[in-house]
């Protein structure tokens, strides 16, 4: 079979290798859709911590081939999703119930073998049934909405509440969505390219606003701004230093900051403690996808989030290489890579 693999930094390239064989408790599944994430782009380049040779991909559905003896639940034919994110359960963090903090954590697609590939392994407890008659390129949007409805579910976010989401990707683009679900009534995008503005505007978003003309603190929490004194909650998706400044300002006194975009490790950013004191801020971490991809899989099978228009290209396993390697082209949200796909 075809997979494209990391054999060191900035070694990448697509392969022929033996098709996995499942161990009693994995099923091999034929990949219909993985999606390219920021993070494939930080292993390429070695930002990011990784076992190579591997092949990459974390963002994948398709379809059982096989599986082993110990299955139970599954039959040939599912189509299912893979929480990539596999915890050891038996860690101080495993047993106290936060397994995105297992100390053991391996993942699929960074640690072992992953999705952009035409099959992958999946152990059966990291596996999620999705609708038979889903379109199946949408299934490789549970995961990166599994991280966004973690993110949401500890914003503590209610009927009526507002909440400014910082960053136009991927990632901000679907937590709005989740944000208006949940049940905020103000939603406020901050993002620099107009056509992520405008499609946010038409996805749920009650406004948006565009970080490199206005001073977005004014315009959103001045005396004259769409929220005066700021808001409930701010989610920061884009993860540089401007916006997680930003997110300080922007919430209200006795408000709740989230922190969902990544800053390359070890990367400051200059904060006033008085502030966070005297408004007292709520300033929470969102860290991957703690027991929440059944959720995020129902959520993408019910139709309730936008999809389509968050889809920029489908590409073969062998154009995805220089997807991966380049920096994202201007105006794209989610590249799929679709194993076999015939592409010019
Ligand atoms: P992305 O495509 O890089 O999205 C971030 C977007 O933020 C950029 O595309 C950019 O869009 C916007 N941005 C940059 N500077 C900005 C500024 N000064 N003001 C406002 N917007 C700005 O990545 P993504 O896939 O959506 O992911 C977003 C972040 O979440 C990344 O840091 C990613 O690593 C992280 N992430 C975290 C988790 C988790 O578990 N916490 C999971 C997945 C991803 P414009 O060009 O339109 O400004
Ligand atoms: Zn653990």
């Amino acid at each position: 079979m075809k997979a494209m693999r990391l054999e060191g930094v900035g070694q990448l390239f697509v392969c022929d290798i033996d098709k996995p064989i499942p161990g009693p408790d994995d099923l091999l599944v034929r990949v219909e859709a993985c999606g390219v994430c920021g993070t494939d782009r930080h292993l390429f380049h070695g930002e990011f911590p990784s076992t190579p040779p591997v092949t990459l991909g974390h963002e994948f559905s398709g379809i059982v081939e096989a599986m082993g003896t110990s299955v139970t639940g599954f039959s040939v034919g599912d189509r299912i999703t893979g929480d990539p994110n596999i915890a050891c359960g038996r860690c101080p963090q495993c047993t106290a119930g936060r397994i995105n903090l297992c100390r053991n954590l391996q993942a699929i697609g960074i640690h072992r073998d992953g999705g952009f590939a035409d099959y992958v392994l999946v152990p059966q407890k990291q596996a999620f049934l999705l609708p038979a008659g889903l379109d199946p390129l949408h299934g490789a949007f549970c995961e990166p909405l599994a991280c966004c409805l973690h993110g949401i579910d500890i914003a503590g976010i209610r009927a009526g509440s507002s909440v400014v989401v910082l960053g136009g990707g991927v990632i901000g683009l679907l937590t709005l969505q989740l944000a208006r679900l949940a049940g905020a009534t103000t939603v406020i995008l901050s993002t620099r390219q107009a056509s992520r503005r405008a499609l946010a505007e038409e996805i749920g978003a009650t406004a948006s606003v565009d970080p490199t003309t206005d001073d977005i603190i004014d315009q959103i929490a001045g005396a004259n701004g769409l929220m005066p004194g700021g808001v409930d909650v701010v989610i920061e998706c884009a993860g540089v230093a401007e916006t997680v400044q930003q997110s300080f300002r922007l919430a209200k006194a006795g408000g709740t900051v989230v922190i969902l975009g990544v800053m390359p490790q070890g990367a400051k950013v200059e904060i006033e403690p008085f502030d966070i004191l005297f408004r007292e801020l709520k300033v929470l971490g969102s860290f991957i996808n703690p027991f929440v991809h059944r959720r995020a899989a129902d959520l993408v099978a019910s139709g309730a989030i936008e999809i389509d228009r968050l889809i920029s290209r489908k590409v073969s396993l062998e154009d995805a290489v220089d997807v991966v390697s380049q920096p994202p082209a201007a105006g794209e949200v989610k590249v799929l890579i679709v194993p076999g796909l015939t592409t010019g």
